[in-house]
């Protein structure tokens, strides 16, 4: 089967509405050094990065390209930097997309700051502003890129293969995870099932992966679930919304009202069509009455009935089976952790990245970008070599130290701003300041751009200087 291509302006571009082939399925019992479980952008990443070091990897996913994610669908530029290093940002040049070149922020009263991400000054910087297309797209980009160079390296890829079961055994040096059961045609289905073992499993199964699971609640019995570190997110497409010309703009983010302490955003991903969504923590929307309670009526309200918003969406049009909802397991550090923060994302012959080990941005609720950044980090601490008799549990504990050594500061500021911007008048009051100091643009489109500007952000002089000064 062809996956390649489409001709469309003389020139060749992949087209990411057609099935991907992936090759022959590995006789039952194959042996490899690393099995990766999911083929999202951090499994397919995840295994890219092991193969190109010369690791024989089976890469496992349960859907079928191509196929849909609940997500905003920003891609940002921590993200754009591994796409690029992948072969994948090519790709995505190629296909229809959206460049992201500014980020308008509404408060609860109606203030609003726009704030620029210049493109040349942070390409200056070796940074780069973002991308917004429909994740349907940049997951097949980054799944056929992924399964090429896999495969490219004598590995092999299963589509429509749920992972049953990660296997594990306890010897006197502990407990240690030893590959997977498979079954083809998802759980319930009357497929083959079939056994794989390698040194090292991934998962990258998001929110849910039985990698994780199995880790955290089955061996160790440690917490894996939280409300108060997991949010909800509900998203739909919609056509015709007021405000969004071409394929470079703004996306929005509104902290308004009726939708505090989740905010609202309005991403356009491509050729007119925008990602309309909100997001509320869980342990929040708990507490909520009547139509807060969800997060499908609370937007339904907004785009019907809100003063700002109506008018913008009088012309538009949903997508038809757009409306979605999925949970986005937040990177905020746990208070008491059991093990490691924020929660325990390695052991012998196992190492979790992305989702699975819980690592959204709790402010943005960006998770693309260190998604990436964890499936690389995985291909630095697996050596096929020295690790040939299995992956021991002293590399797992250096893999989640350097995991949280390059994260928990970003993490934490986040999960602080987060806290903040839930308190109406505050938003209220920074929103306006942010809309008449062009100091405070500066400010927040630096912390997007580069997290380490953040650090920045909590010291005392500077924010009594940039944000309380006149
Ligand atoms: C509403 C919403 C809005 C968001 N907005 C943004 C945004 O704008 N920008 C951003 O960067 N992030 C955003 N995120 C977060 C982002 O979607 C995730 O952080 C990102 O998808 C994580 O990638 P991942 O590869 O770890 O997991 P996933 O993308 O969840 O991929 C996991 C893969 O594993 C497969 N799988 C699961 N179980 C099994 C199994 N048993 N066997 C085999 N395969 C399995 C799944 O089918 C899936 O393909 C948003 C999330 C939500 C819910």
């Amino acid at each position: 089967m062809h996956n390649d291509v489409r001709h469309a302006r003389g020139s060749v571009v992949l087209d990411y509405k057609q099935p991907i082939e992936t090759g022959s399925i590995p006789d039952d019992g194959t042996d490899f050094d690393v099995i990766v479980v999911g083929g999202g952008p951090g499994g397919s990443a995840a295994a890219a990065y092991n193969a190109m070091n010369g690791c024989k990897v089976l890469l496992i996913e349960k859907d079928v390209w191509p196929r849909d994610k609940v997500c905003g669908d920003a891609v940002g530029g921590k993200s754009l930097s591994h796409a690029k290093e992948l072969g994948v940002l090519q790709l995505v040049d190629e296909s229809p997309h959206y460049v992201v070149d500014s980020i308008i922020f509404g408060s609860a009263n109606g203030s609003e700051v726009r704030v620029m991400l210049p493109k040349e000054a942070y390409e200056a910087k070796g940074l780069q502003s973002g991308y917004a297309l429909p994740r349907q797209q940049f997951d097949w980009l980054m799944f056929y890129r992924g399964q090429q160079i896999v495969r490219e390296n004598g590995g092999f890829v299963l589509q429509g293969f749920s992972v049953l079961e990660v296997t594990h055994e306890t010897s006197e040096d502990g407990p240690k995870i030893t590959g997977v059961r498979v079954k083809s045609g998802g759980l319930r289905g009357e497929g083959d099932e079939l056994a794989y073992t390698a040194r090292v499993t991934i998962g990258a199964g998001g929110y849910n992966c039985p990698v994780a699971r199995t880790m955290v609640s089955d061996i160790f019995e440690e917490p894996f679930r939280d409300d108060e570190h997991f949010c909800g997110g509900y998203r739909e497409y919609w056509e015709g919304v007021d405000g969004f010309e071409g394929d470079e703009g703004p996306i929005e983010i509104h902290f308004i009202d009726e939708v505090l302490p989740g905010y609202f955003w309005l991403f356009p991903v491509r050729d007119g069509l925008v990602n309309v969504g909100i997001g509320m923590l869980i342990s929040e929307q708990r507490k909520q009455k009547g139509r807060k309670k969800s997060l499908k009526k609370i937007q339904d309200w907004v785009i019907k009935e809100h003063p700002r918003f109506k008018q913008r969406f009088t012309k538009a049009k949903m997508l038809e089976g757009s409306a979605k909802g999925w949970q986005l397991p937040f990177g905020s550090p746990r208070r008491n952790p059991s093990s490691f923060q924020p929660r325990r994302s390695a052991m012998a012959g196992a190492m979790t990245v992305g989702d699975a080990a819980s690592l959204v941005d709790p402010f943005s609720g960006e998770g693309i970008g260190n998604a990436l950044l964890t499936a690389k980090m995985t291909s630095a601490h697996f050596d096929r070599i020295a690790h040939s008799q299995g992956f021991p549990e002293t590399a797992a504990d250096e893999y989640m130290r350097e995991l949280w050594g390059t994260l928990g500061k970003e993490l934490s500021n986040s999960t602080k701003l987060q806290r903040m911007m839930k308190w109406k008048k505050l938003t209220n009051w920074f929103v306006k300041r942010a809309s008449k100091k062009p100091e405070i643009g500066e400010m927040m489109s630096e912390m997007i751009a580069s997290k380490e500007a953040q650090k920045k952000l909590w010291s005392p002089w500077f924010l009594f200087k940039t944000i309380v000064l006149p």
